[in-house]
């Protein structure tokens, strides 16, 4: 079985065909039709065909968008691509390929390429983290995803920060309404706010790492509260959810004190005498995305089954 996988970028669409072991058959990247739906299905069914008259077959189709399929509407939300919100995305490129496609929000394929044959690999439950311009997570069981009746499981960016002291209430203002979202705290715009808040700093995200790398006090505390308030927001995870192993993907999942200090912080909060749970950086990098929509083809659970 071929599988075939886009992600469905702002700037990038990209389309990858993967072999039953992962292996990458055919890979191509193009430009982003912008603010044109026509001209994005048009794209789709373009790379689709193309890419399987070079296999020499048909594949199932997976693709990974920033935003999701609303199960009560049928439409795309919640996309940065505006113009793509409210469409009957998935309904459209069913009638113009003629079979099944599936579509699944970013982050739920990163947990799923990770879980499949990345650094979950083999684990019952894994549940991946985006920490990125957003903040997003997926569950993978089995090495399928947990779906649900609102397809929301894993989406834990936009619930409060959990522990939060009086300096953390009543958080930034986020962009969905609330306030002190996980999300405004631990995306790397949150970190930069942060950082500035806290000594006048405007720095970005991969500077203010280098610079506590350097030496820098401020900069170490700023990494510092961080990982506080990602351990307090994976507690919260490992409360619920229990998962063998923690992925995480996206820009902040480069800066490597996370995974020595997170764990070590984290069982002040977990409501058990040990922890177990490992926390890893991702293996695919950049093509977790694409990967995991390829292995959308496999089966799923929840609403999809
Ligand atoms: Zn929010």
């Amino acid at each position: 079985m071929i599988r075939l996988g886009l992600d469905l970028g702002g700037t990038k669409t990209e389309v990858l065909a993967l072999d039953d072991q992962g292996n990458v058959l055919q890979r191509r990247r193009v430009s982003s039709p912008q603010h044109d739906y026509e001209a994005t299905l048009a794209c789709i069914v373009e790379l689709v065909r193309g890419t399987e008259a070079q296999v020499g077959r048909l594949a199932s189709i997976g693709i990974a968008t920033p935003g999701a399929i609303s199960p009560a509407s049928g439409l795309l939300r919640n996309s940065n691509s505006t113009w793509l919100n409210g469409k009957p995305l998935l309904d459209d490129l069913v009638e113009r390929l003629g079979r099944p496609v599936r579509i699944e929000n970013d982050a739920n394929c990163f947990a799923l390429s990770e879980a499949v044959d990345g650094a979950g690999a083999g684990r019952p439950v894994v549940f991946g983290v985006i920490l990125g311009t957003g903040v997003g997570g997926g569950i993978a069981v089995d090495g399928a995803l947990l779906g649900g009746p609102n397809r929301i499981a894993g989406e834990w960016g936009h619930n409060p920060l959990p522990w939060a002291d009086d300096t953390e209430r009543p958080g930034p203002p986020c962009y969905c309404g609330q306030r002190g979202c996980i999300e405004t705290f631990l995306s790397g715009p949150g970190l930069c706010h942060d950082h500035l808040s806290a000594t006048g700093e405007k720095r970005r995200a991969e500077e203010i790492a280098a610079a506590a790398g350097a030496g820098d006090a401020a900069s170490h505390a700023t990494l510092e509260r961080y990982a506080h308030r990602l351990a307090r927001a994976l507690a919260h995870v490992i409360n619920l959810l229990d998962p063998d192993v923690i992925v995480l993907g996206g820009g902040l999942s480069n800066v490597p004190i996370w995974y020595d200090r997170v764990p070590r912080l984290w069982s002040r909060w977990v409501f058990a005498d040990r922890v177990d749970t490992a926390l890893l950086p991702n293996r695919h990098g950049d093509s977790s995305g694409v990967r995991g929509a390829a292995w959308l083809g496999r089966s799923m659970r929840g609403t999809d089954a």
